[in-house]
C-alpha cells in the first residue's frame, strides 16, 4: 500500500510581514490545518485522492479568509463570480465551472460536472442551472459578504482597474485562491483549485483556476498540480501542465520541474504566484516567486505542517 500525502494552498503573493499579527497568523494556520485534517481523514481511511482534494478545498471555501467560496472578492457589479476545477490523475477525468454565483462550494459543482455531465467546463447561467438540477447547496448574497473585501471593491468601483485579492496595505497584493493536491493509498493522484478571481473584474473575466492544464492538472504518470497567481500569465504558460510535461518528456524530478516553471517560465510573463505539486512517491513541492504563500502539507510521516512566508 502506498503512503498517502496531501498539500494545500490558500494563495500566494506579496504578503506584508508587518500586517501579519500573531492573531491573524493563528487564524490562517488554523484554517489551513482544518482543511488538511478534512482531506487527510479521507486518505487515512483509504479513500480516493479526489475526495480528499474536494474535502480540503470545501473547508477552505467555507472560510472567509481566502478568496474562494465564502470569501470570494467582489466583481465590477458588486457580485461574486467563482471559478473552480478538479482533475483525477488515474483516468484524466476533469470537471470545472466558471463565473458561477451563489454556489456555496464551487469545487463540489466542478466535481458534479465531472461525475454527472459529459462536459469538462461549464459557465455562468448554464452552470447555475446545472447546480440547481444537481441540488448543490446555494447561498444568498449575504453569505458571501465580507466588509474588508467590500471596501476593497468600493475603492475600485466604476474604474477600469481590477486587482488580485489584497489587503489594506498597498504593499500587500495577494492571490487568495485555494487549492489541494493528493496522493491516495492506491497510488492515485488528484488536484483541484477554487477562486473568486480578481476584485472589480468585468466581462466575466476567467482566470487560470478553472482551466485544466493552466491552474490545475493531475496525471498518474507524473504529478498533480494546483496554481495560484496572476491568472492570465498562468494560462499563457500552461503552468500546471508544464510541470507534468517537464517530468514526462524531459525526465525532471518534481522539484526541478516546479522550479523551472515558477522561477524561469512564469517571471518573464509577469507570472507572480506559486504552485503546489505532489508526485507518486508522495514528494511534495510548494514553491512561489513572491514573498509568501499560505500553505500546508501532511506527508507520509503524518506530520501536519502549515506555513506562510519563505
Ligand atoms: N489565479 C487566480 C486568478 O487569476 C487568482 C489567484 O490565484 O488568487 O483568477
Amino acid at each position: 500500500m502506498t503512503r498517502t500525502a496531501l498539500a494545500i494552498h490558500g494563495g500566494a503573493g506579496t504578503i506584508a510581514k508587518e500586517q501579519m499579527t500573531p492573531l491573524r497568523e493563528k487564524d490562517y494556520r488554523a484554517a489551513l490545518e482544518l482543511a488538511l485534517r478534512r482531506g487527510h481523514a479521507i486518505l487515512e481511511k483509504g479513500g480516493p485522492a479526489l475526495d480528499a482534494v474536494e474535502a480540503a478545498i470545501r473547508a477552505l471555501e467555507d472560510s472567509p479568509l481566502f478568496n474562494a467560496g465564502r470569501g470570494s472578492v467582489f466583481n465590477a457589479d458588486g457580485q461574486h463570480e467563482m471559478d473552480a476545477s478538479l482533475m483525477n490523475g488515474s483516468d484524466l477525468r476533469a470537471g470545472a465551472i466558471a463565473s458561477v454565483q451563489n454556489v456555496k462550494n464551487p469545487i463540489s459543482l466542478a466535481r458534479r460536472v465531472m461525475d454527472h455531465s459529459s462536459h469538462v467546463l461549464i459557465s455562468g447561467n448554464g452552470a447555475f442551472e446545472f447546480a440547481h438540477k444537481q441540488k448543490v447547496e446555494l447561498e444568498d448574497d449575504e453569505y458571501f459578504f465580507d466588509e474588508l473585501r467590500y471596501q476593497q471593491w468600493k475603492e475600485m468601483e466604476g474604474t477600469d482597474n481590477y486587482q488580485l485579492d489584497h489587503s489594506d496595505d498597498e504593499k500587500e497584493k495577494k492571490f487568495g485562491t485555494v487549492g489541494a493536491v493528493a496522493l491516495d493509498a492506491s497510488g492515485h493522484l488528484a488536484a483541484g483549485t477554487s477562486t473568486g478571481g480578481m476584485t472589480n473584474k468585468k466581462w466575466q473575466r476567467i482566470g487560470d483556476s478553472p482551466i485544466i492544464g493552466a491552474g490545475t492538472y493531475a496525471n498518474d504518470a507524473s504529478c498533480a498540480v494546483s496554481c495560484t497567481g496572476h491568472g492570465e500569465s498562468f494560462i499563457r504558460a500552461v503552468a500546471a501542465f508544464d510541470v507534468h510535461a517537464l517530468m514526462s518528456y524531459r525526465g525532471l524530478s518534481l522539484q526541478e520541474a516546479v522550479r523551472v516553471v515558477v522561477h524561469e517560465k512564469l517571471p518573464p510573463l509577469d507570472g507572480d504566484g506559486g504552485l503546489i505539486a505532489i508526485d507518486l512517491e508522495g514528494n511534495i513541492v510548494l514553491d512561489f516567486n513572491c514573498t509568501g504563500m499560505y500553505r500546508g502539507q501532511v506527508g507520509p510521516d503524518g506530520a501536519f505542517l502549515t506555513d506562510i512566508f519563505r
